[in-house]
């Protein structure tokens, strides 16, 4: 049995340079939104695959029509299981004095025990810390094997990430995923993700007419498009409430039961720290089977931009001959998003019957992780070592668009280990890693290896 003092040993031993490594890759602005930076992305794969092969692995780049993957192993013993990590090494845009970034995005810093840039978080600091507890298991001399997934394009929704799983399922041996990219509830309690929301994304458009139109000309008797688009937005869901009306969209998902929400209640969600993290002033709900019912267990809809008109200084009395609106939904285990987007779309179409319905790039399917299994019960365990408490089931309302063609092309389980705060700013500015999170996440993982390996 090993011991925590021995990797505690061992991490000593090798923090210092582990973090020049750290930052060598956070500095590489790897940002898969915007094409300037691929040669940046390139880059990243191919430090990234040295750092497994420095630790004793073999690894390989695959290419796609988008950006490559990288996929490396780590053989203990070739009788023993595998598994499989999975994170990504892309990362969002970020520019200094931009967005509330008051610090440069790309300029690794250290401040105490907490590590500032852009994709400390996510996803860079979750994928090193599983590898440098590669490097003790093999040190430790466990027997299980260890393989990493890493995607360069994750946060652009995955689009060619089937085309690197038929490279890789020949060769992985994995007999299960564990996914890293996912966010305890609060700093004091660990959470395992149980499931994950799809997402479709589409925009609406209404055109009236050929050109904008003067208001005094043709008030009142023109259509005007950007009233017409809040129509069917209105059409489709309650504003204040939140709640969908698309016709027969409530057919295709059980609402959450009283025993998930139970759970959800359990969880050691906290109103007060959501609230704060996220600098939300006032809630729909005020009680947290509500709130955690509306993030992780019901679909959404909502807009996020709408172009059309004038919006310039002052007024100019036109209307405007053409509007759109940038919509998703987020959609729960259970719901199949092209039936969504069908029933979204003839409910538009009802109200509004030239509106034009557009689907923009892929659908994530929703995820359900799989439960109540001896390697779920061994994660518990692990995470207990690594942070002493046990995590709580939560669930995430976010997508991961990696998951669900994981475990349909790789045909095995898919568990989660997420180790992210909600305060470390996910996707937002100043982002940041705590040396704690990488502590415990690298004690979690060694352990969950040795408990594997028997
Ligand atoms: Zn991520």
């Amino acid at each position: 049995m090993i011991t925590e003092n021995q990797i505690q040993q061992l991490i000593q031993d090798n923090k210092n340079h582990w973090i020049k490594d750290y930052k060598a890759i956070v500095e590489l602005p790897s940002v898969s939104s915007q094409p300037v930076h691929k040669p940046d992305i390139e880059k990243t794969a191919r430090l990234a695959a040295t750092f497994i092969e420095k630790i004793g692995g073999t690894s390989k780049i695959f290419t796609t029509k988008g950006n490559p993957v990288v996929w490396g192993r780590i053989e203990n013993n070739p009788l023993s299981p595998t598994i499989c990590i999975y994170n990504h090494l892309d990362v969002q845009p970020a520019e200094k004095g931009q967005n509330g970034w008051n610090r440069d995005p790309f300029v690794f810093t250290q401040e105490d025990n907490k590590f500032y840039a852009r994709g400390t978080t996510d996803d860079k600091g979750p994928a090193m810390t599983a590898l440098w507890a590669a490097q003790i298991a093999k040190k430790l001399q466990i027997q299980t094997n260890i393989e990493f997934i890493w995607e360069l394009e994750e946060e652009i929704g995955s689009p060619n990430f089937q085309e690197a799983l038929d490279q890789i399922k020949p060769l992985t041996k994995a007999n299960s995923i564990i996914v890293s990219d996912t966010v305890w509830l609060t700093p004091e309690q660990p959470a395992m993700t149980i499931s994950m929301r799809g997402l479709i994304a589409f925009e609406i458009t209404v055109t009236t007419g050929g050109k904008d139109l003067h208001s005094g000309l043709c008030g009142g008797a023109a259509r005007n498009p950007i009233m017409e688009l809040a129509g069917i937005i209105e059409h489709c869901v309650d504003p204040v409430t939140g709640s969908i009306k698309i016709k027969d969209l409530d057919q295709t998902y059980n609402a959450p039961s009283k025993e998930l929400l139970d759970e959800f209640e359990k969880s050691g969600f906290s109103i007060a720290y959501f609230k704060e993290a996220h600098k939300i002033q006032k809630l729909r709900f005020d009680n947290v089977r509500d709130i955690t019912a509306a993030i992780w267990a019901k679909p959404t809809f909502e807009v996020h931009g709408i172009v059309g008109g004038y919006t310039g200084p002052g007024n100019k009395t036109v209307i405007p001959n053409t509007a759109t609106a940038k919509v998703s939904m987020r959609l729960v285990p259970g719901q199949d998003p092209t039936k969504a987007f069908e029933l979204a779309k003839k409910h538009i179409l009802n109200y509004c019957s030239d509106a034009v319905i557009e689907m923009d790039h892929g659908i994530l399917k929703p995820f359900k992780a799989t439960t109540n299994t001896i390697e779920n019960e061994k994660i518990k365990q692990a995470i207990d070592f690594g942070f002493g408490k046990k995590p709580v089931f939560a669930a995430e309302g976010g997508s991961i668009g990696a998951i669900v063609p994981m475990s349909e092309t790789l045909e095995v389980p898919v568990y989660f280990m997420g180790l992210s705060l909600p305060e470390d700013s996910y996707h937002g500015p100043n982002e940041s890693f705590q040396w704690r999170q990488i502590e415990g996440g690298i004690k979690s993982y060694v352990k969950y290896f040795e408990l594997i390996s028997k």
